[in-house]
């Protein structure tokens, strides 16, 4: 079966010179949980940043679902939801009109069994008359899981989910993560947690210093490198 996404030769050289992707080659298939590892600064969010269009590559090609994401951007970014790494949303705003507006943005007509689905899927069906400012912080990140599946996507692209947060909340994600892909939806998520990758992944890619040095089915990895081997790899 063809790739969902397929990214080839990327680069990406910043304004300030920094080069921050180096010829990046990579195939996300439908259905899959992908894990990208790595520390910070290795090319995680440029490289996703990419392949949804919010970033201009230097050089190579994006195809979402057989759309070049530069050309055909609009057809390329419906098939996307993308959850960034920090709470920019209306905090004074409700929960339904967030996630509704949110569906508005990608000039998908409005339906309220869509966004009602979303709500429940994500536990926030009894929030969803409350202010953002109102809910947990697990609840928070879970409004902008629901904002990013408001248009029905079929990949979903979660930027360091859990970064930051407690255990907990750690297992609250990885579980609306496992529920969604049992949805149908494909997941893409980056993270510099071994564990998490190990946890949650069906196939792991390492980033290091703006390349991708591997990937593999998560099993075979751990095998292949080893615990300690990966995070020489990470550090
Ligand atoms: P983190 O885990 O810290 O979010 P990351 O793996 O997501 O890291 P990126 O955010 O893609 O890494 O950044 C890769 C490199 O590119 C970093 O060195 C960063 O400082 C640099 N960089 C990112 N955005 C810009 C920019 N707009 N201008 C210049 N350099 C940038």
């Amino acid at each position: 079966m063809a790739p969902i996404v397929s990214v080839q030769n990327l680069t990406k050289t910043y304004g300030n010179g920094f080069q921050a992707l180096k010829g990046v080659d990579l195939e996300i298939h439908e259905g899959e949980i992908l894990a990208l590892l790595g520390p910070n600064g290795a090319g995680k969010t440029t490289l996703i940043s990419i392949i949804c269009g919010i970033v201009n590559a230097s050089a190579g090609q994006v195809l979402v679902g057989g759309h070049d994401v530069v050309r055909d951007f609009r057809q390329a970014r419906s098939l996307i939801g993308l959850v960034p790494q920090e709470l920019t949303t209306d905090m004074f705003e409700t929960v339904w009109n967030t996630v509704s507006f949110s569906r508005g943005v990608y000039g998908k007509k409005p339906n309220p069994q869509v966004i009602e689905q979303v709500l429940r899927d994500l536990s926030l069906w009894s929030k969803k008359d409350n202010m953002l400012r109102e809910l947990s912080g697990g609840m928070k990140r879970r409004v902008l899981i629901a904002k990013a599946l408001a248009h029905e996507p079929k990949i979903l692209f979660l930027d360091e989910p859990t970064a930051g947060v407690d255990v907990n909340l750690r297992r609250e994600m990885w579980q609306v993560v496992e529920k969604l892909r049992a949805n149908g939806v494909t997941i893409i998520l980056t993270t510099h947690y071994i564990e998490e990758a190990e946890e949650i992944a069906d196939r792991v890619g390492v980033i290091n210093g703006g390349k991708l040095l591997l990937i593999e089915e998560k099993n075979a990895l751990m095998r292949k490198l080893g615990r300690k081997q990966l995070r020489l790899e990470l550090a």
